[in-house]
């Protein structure tokens, strides 16, 4: 009959819909075992880290107390608490990072390639924000003054900051969806890379002038390179 003929085609059509999702919408493979407390010493590299034999784990692969550093150039210090803190963490998808800043420190533009972040304030205020991708809103600022007890997230992969606009030390609890998230911060990579990137290369795409872009590259610990005569490859006669 035609109905039933309709009926198994919507079947059909459901099972192949359902079979196109994407089964993994985490940033981090889940888990196979309750857990999998990371060999940090191991020889062998994986996606993650081998596991210790789960006989020989203990509460302290769990644990870790968070000293807080001394705050950096920037006036803020960073304590992430991730797999390399606490071996538990491997396989669960999630860290955290506590941040401390002077008045007036600031986190800087930075990114985490492998996971979202959800800050809470937990003492003074921040002024944060995070900017969109070129594809989606075309580089829109997303801004907001946060006060003790606020909280705030930062979609994975974008480029966010925040700054302590206050006149008292201010604090924040960062949560992270990866046992790894890793943290690009755009200045130190663009300019503190070694080797060096071409003076000439970060000059066109921040539109300086090369001086400038030198100086940058030596605040940044990464040497700027050294001009030789007849110039850079597909710049002749500028070094
Ligand atoms: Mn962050």
């Amino acid at each position: 009959m035609a109905s039933r003929a309709f009926a198994t085609l919507l079947a059909v059509l459901a099972v192949v819909g359902f079979a196109s999702v994407p089964r993994g919408l985490a940033t981090d493979p889940t888990q196979l075992q309750d857990f999998c407390v990371a060999d940090n010493n191991h020889p062998v590299l994986v996606n993650g880290v081998v596991c210790k034999n789960p006989n020989v784990v203990n509460a302290n692969d769990f644990f870790f107390h968070i000293v807080p550093v001394a705050p950096n150039a920037q006036g803020s210090a960073v304590t992430p608490v991730a797999v390399a803190q606490i071996p538990g963490l491997n396989t669960l998808g999630i860290s955290l990072a506590r941040i401390d800043f002077v008045p007036g420190g600031q986190n800087p533009p930075h990114t985490h390639p492998r996971g979202s972040e959800i800050l809470t304030v937990i003492q003074g205020t921040l002024l944060v924000g995070f900017v969109t991708s070129n594809q989606l809103l075309n580089n829109t600022l997303f801004t907001k003054q946060l006060h003790a007890g606020d909280v705030f997230v930062f979609p994975q992969g974008l480029i966010h900051f925040q700054l302590n606009n206050g006149r008292t030390p201010a604090v924040a609890i960062a949560a992270l969806s990866s046992q790894n998230p890793g943290t690009i911060t755009i200045a130190n990579a663009v300019f503190g890379a070694k080797p060096p990137i071409l003076d000439v290369i970060l000059a066109r795409a921040f539109m300086l002038d090369r001086a400038t872009v030198d100086r940058l590259q030596q605040a940044f610990g990464g040497a700027a390179p050294v001009a030789v005569g007849g110039g850079y490859p597909g710049y002749p006669g500028r070094n």
